[in-house]
């Protein structure tokens, strides 16, 4: 199965630092190595000029949100159609800091991971507990009710993705160690196979919350980590092929 990697800009980035990247980015891995996915999700407004930019590479492109509905009187957002219309082939849902800002409760992230399905899109549907759940030991049960609302009923093999981000690793510099990533998407991924009735090799799962070029490759290398998701450190484009590279050495 591939490593898939995940570049998640958050609200950053210009045309010129898109520019950057891309260049960076295909100076140092001109192919994108066998057995690694590399997906980039850029704010909306930039996703046709990195395609542009990126059209001669392998590099695939996703966003940071979508709406539930298709089309319709929805000011200022964006449909899961549309981004598949104009090249994503992958969306965030779900995202902590979406959760957090914009109120999106499970019932809400579930509504748009359908959308994302029924559109043609893999939605990378986040979860994950905050500091106080994680210290009430409460870190298991709120994952499971997060996978329990949050997974829509078209959730089916290889058409959405996890990403376990603890809420308190995101930003932070702070990571669970790697015993207890192993634990979580364990239970996950139990939990999961258990729910839609798909066999546990076929859950996959990313880990998101601070990670760097320097500790991508102890988190890759653990058998039940599908891949990563990255703020912060995707934002340079050779930092973020230095952990595309980890995936492989
Ligand atoms: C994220 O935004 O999903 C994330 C994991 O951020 P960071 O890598 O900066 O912790």
């Amino acid at each position: 199965m591939k490593k898939i990697i995940v570049a998640n800009w958050k609200m950053n980035g210009s045309s010129e630092s898109t520019k950057k990247w891309a260049q960076d980015f295909m100076l140092l891995i001109p192919e994108v190595p066998y057995g690694v996915e590399a997906v980039a999700c850029p704010p909306a407004p930039l996703i046709p000029l990195l395609n542009y930019l990126m059209d001669s590479s392998e590099v695939k492109l996703g966003a940071q949100d979508c709406h539930a509905k298709p089309e319709g009187a929805f000011t200022g957002e964006t449909s899961a159609e549309l981004l598949k219309d104009i090249g994503c082939g992958y969306v965030i849902v779900g995202h902590s800091e979406r959760r957090t800002y914009n109120s999106e409760s499970n019932e809400i992230v579930s509504a748009k991971a359908s959308s994302a399905i029924k559109s043609g899109l893999i939605p990378i549907i986040c979860i994950g507990e905050t500091k106080e759940q994680r210290d009430r030991g409460d870190t298991i049960k709120v994952i499971n009710q997060q996978i329990d609302e949050s997974l829509p009923k078209e959730a089916g093999i290889g058409n959405f993705i996890l990403a376990y981000e603890p809420v308190w690793a995101i930003g932070s510099g702070n990571l669970p160690t790697m015993d207890e990533i192993k634990q979580v998407h364990d239970a996950i991924i139990a939990r999961v196979s258990k729910s839609i009735a798909i066999e546990t090799s076929k859950v996959y799962v990313l880990y998101g919350g601070s990670v760097k070029a320097d500790n991508a490759g102890e988190i890759l290398a653990l058998s039940n980590v599908s891949g990563v998701l990255v703020g912060g450190a995707s934002l340079n484009g050779q930092d973020f092929c230095k952990i595309i590279l980890s995936a492989v050495s």
